[in-house]
């Protein structure tokens, strides 16, 4: 006897998003060729991504437009580079009137099953503007990974740093090429602040805590990633913004350790370059970290 499955999938569509309707069963063929089909199993509706837009302090119905208008673009270009999220979000907007530049701060709060990120913005920026910003782009990059401790805040803030410049290449602020020199420059730009013979750990909180000098931990943990996927490109892997869309399917859980979220990249990409990258950044003094960048 064979055992052949079939689908029938159905896709409907309304003004509330896709409902998709998924029967499945299985067809049994058995030697003398008679077929019984056994009873369909039809799965619930996919509840799709919910998006919430809150106004913290006054603004004009154009100014509320206009914020609407730049965060969803944004957020829909970071997913369709970093993948679904598997969860709701909620996008916070705050007033900051007479800044020299369109966004002043952003930050994420991540509490229980709430995904939220916060934009401080001066409104009277045009749309242009504040799509050419990266705080953006990097607040909402952070959300494609869990929330990690603070000791890893080298991994986390270097992932949103150079996951926010691939999220601007599909917002068509940037090119390839501008991205490509973009990582270069800032890594070598912070390459003095790494001499020593401590450990990254160590000394990214020393910058933070002691001298505010967010950029060079920024750009260290970027190097990461960069180096990532050079060497990932260079054995024919996927790349890493494919990797990241099949762990919003897979294995996006809202508590990982950094060692869960670093063994689940190597086993989609099947790959070691991602476990043994880190060992080598968190094992080796700083000052052999950034050779190859000059
Ligand atoms: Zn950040």
């Amino acid at each position: 006897m064979v055992v052949l499955p079939f689908m029938i999938s159905m896709w409907l569509s309304n003004e509330f998003g896709f409902f998709f309707l998924f029967v499945s069963g299985l067809i049994l063929i058995s030697c003398q060729g008679s077929i019984k089909t056994e009873i369909p199993v039809i799965a619930l509706p996919e509840e799709k991504q919910a998006v919430s837009f809150i106004f913290e302090d006054e603004f004009s119905v154009d100014e509320k437009q206009k914020l609407e208008d730049w965060i969803t673009y944004t957020s829909d270009c970071a997913q369709r580079t970093l993948g679904e999220f598997p969860f709701d979000l909620y996008y916070h907007f705050h007033r900051e009137d007479s800044s020299d530049r369109a966004v002043v701060f952003g930050h994420t709060a991540r509490v229980d099953s709430i995904n939220a990120a916060h934009f401080y913005i001066d409104p009277t920026y045009s749309l242009e503007d504040l799509k050419a910003d990266w705080i953006a782009p990097h607040e909402i990059s952070h959300l494609a990974i869990p929330k990690l401790g603070k000791s890893s805040m080298w991994f986390f803030e270097g992932f949103a740093t150079y996951l926010s410049r691939e999220v601007m290449i599909e917002m068509e602020v940037f090119t390839r090429q501008e991205v490509d020199s973009i990582n270069q420059s800032r890594i070598v730009a912070v390459k003095d602040k790494f001499t020593s013979s401590s450990k990254l750990t160590f000394v990214a909180d020393s910058l933070i805590t002691n001298h505010h000098h967010y950029p060079a931990v920024y750009w260290i943990g970027a190097s990461y990633f960069h180096t990532a996927d050079k060497l990932l490109d260079a054995q024919n892997k996927m790349k890493l913004i494919d990797i990241l869309k099949e762990f919003q399917v897979c294995c996006h859980e809202p508590a990982m350790s950094v060692l869960q979220v670093v063994e689940a990249f190597d086993q989609i990409g099947n790959t070691k370059i991602f476990g043994e990258l880190y060992t080598e950044y968190t094992e080796v003094p700083v000052y052999s970290l950034l050779t190859e960048y000059e």
